[in-house]
Formats: structure tokens, C-alpha cells, sequence
């Protein structure tokens, strides 16, 4: 299965990547993380990254585009992967199109996850990631079990710097700019799934995956 998953940011998008990459078996490639590793690993990568992440500001394409085509490269993408968080704009997508035909990959579908945006902040700045393993939780729908602790590896519970009101505000505008023409991009290319994801975590699993029962 070789699949994007759209959205804005806290639409529910690694919630549903950690599901779907266990279901079909893929791997889940997010930009975001990808950044937030090399940001924590201090390379080179991880200082042109950071400011412009704190800041809610994209990564410059060229960096985001050759980062994405040195991992679709590796082994385990033969078998298919879930890109989260790239494409984000159309020049990208583009691109991500020109890599594909050079790997002789083939798209089979595009999700975007539709949330009222008057959900979103809400849900952003109650998001809590564990420092360890990347478990997500939510402080008013998904809380931990003991307080800042992470229940599957019980390591601490922390805050992405960049999931606070002010940064998300620049990152909505920065998707309804760049970001959201690309569901009318795929939707012309046949390849759109849209799915209704403003109620819990695993009701949007499981729609996801009954739309894509014509795939298997
Ligand atoms: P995410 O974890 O997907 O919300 O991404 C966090 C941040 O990483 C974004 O706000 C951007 O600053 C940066 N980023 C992630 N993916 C991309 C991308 N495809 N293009 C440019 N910047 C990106």
C-alpha cells in the first residue's frame, strides 16, 4: 500500500499513522518526526530545521524533498509506506510525483482528514507526546494513565514547542495557504479519500480502512 495521509495538523494524523502502519505492515515516513530527530541529534539537518519549526514555518523544499527521496530509497519501502505530513504544498507533491517514477512507485491513495477547525486548537494544545516512544495522548479525550508519564514505556510526557496558540495559529494559516490545495490536486487525479475525522481516534481507523478495502 503505498499511501499519503492529508490533513491539517492535529487532525488526528499520527494517531491514525501509529494504527494504519501496523495494519498494512508499512512504514510511517513523517517529515515532522524526521526534523524533530535531527533536531534532537543536533546534525546539520536539525539546525536549518529548528527555528523554522518552532516558528510554525515550513522546511525549505529542496532539504524536505531530498530528505523524503533518500527514505522512500531504503529496503523496507518496497512494500509500500505511509507519508505523514508530506506533501505540504504543490510544488512538493510535484516532486514527490517525479521520485516515484524514478523508484517505479505508484500512488494508490491519498487520505485527508477533515476536522472542524474549531477543533484543532483544542486539541493541539492539550497534545502530550511521550519523549521516549512517541505515544500521543490528549489531556481532555486520550490522558495518560499517572500524570506526565508515558503508559506504555513510562517515560516523561512532554510538550511539542511548537503546539502552543500562538505557533498554531501561523500553522493553520500556513496550510489553508499551501496545504489544502492539494486535496483538489489529488481529487483530479482520482487518488482522494476524504475521511470525517472529528470523532474519536479509532472511529477514524476504522474508516480509513474500510476505504481501503478496495485495495487489499
Ligand atoms: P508535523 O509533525 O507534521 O506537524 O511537522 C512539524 C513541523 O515540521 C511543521 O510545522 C514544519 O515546520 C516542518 N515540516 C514537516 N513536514 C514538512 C514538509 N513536508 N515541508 C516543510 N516543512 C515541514
Amino acid at each position: 500500500m503505498h499511501l499519503i495521509l492529508l490533513g491539517a495538523p492535529g487532525s488526528g494524523k499520527g494517531t491514525a499513522a501509529a494504527d494504519l502502519v501496523k495494519i498494512y505492515g508499512i512504514p510511517h515516513i513523517s517529515t515532522g518526526d524526521m526534523f524533530r530527530e535531527a533536531i534532537k541529534n543536533q546534525t546539520e539537518l536539525g539546525k536549518i530545521a529548528k527555528e523554522l519549526i518552532d516558528n510554525g514555518k515550513f522546511v525549505p523544499d529542496e532539504v524536505t524533498c531530498g530528505l523524503v527521496k533518500d527514505r522512500l530509497s531504503q529496503d523496507d519501502c518496497k512494500k509500500g509506506f505511509l507519508l505523514d505530513g508530506f506533501p505540504r504544498n504543490i510544488n512538493q507533491a510535484d516532486k514527490l510525483n517525479d521520485i516515484l517514477k524514478e523508484l517505479g512507485m505508484k500512488l494508490d491513495a491519498t487520505i485527508d482528514l477533515d476536522v472542524d477547525h474549531k477543533l484543532i486548537i483544542q486539541r493541539i494544545v492539550n497534545r502530550r507526546l511521550c519523549s521516549k516512544c512517541d505515544a500521543s495522548y490528549n489531556l481532555v479525550t486520550k490522558k495518560p494513565k499517572k500524570d506526565g508519564i508515558c503508559d506504555v514505556c513510562g517515560a516523561p510526557l512532554i510538550q511539542r514547542k511548537d503546539d502552543n496558540e500562538e505557533t498554531i495559529k501561523t500553522r493553520l494559516a500556513i496550510y489553508s495557504e499551501q496545504t489544502e490545495p492539494l486535496i483538489e490536486y489529488y481529487k483530479k487525479r482520482n487518488l482522494l479519500i476524504t475521511i470525517d475525522s472529528n470523532k474519536s481516534a479509532e472511529h477514524t481507523t476504522n474508516l480509513i480502512v474500510e476505504a481501503l478495502k478496495k485495495f487489499n
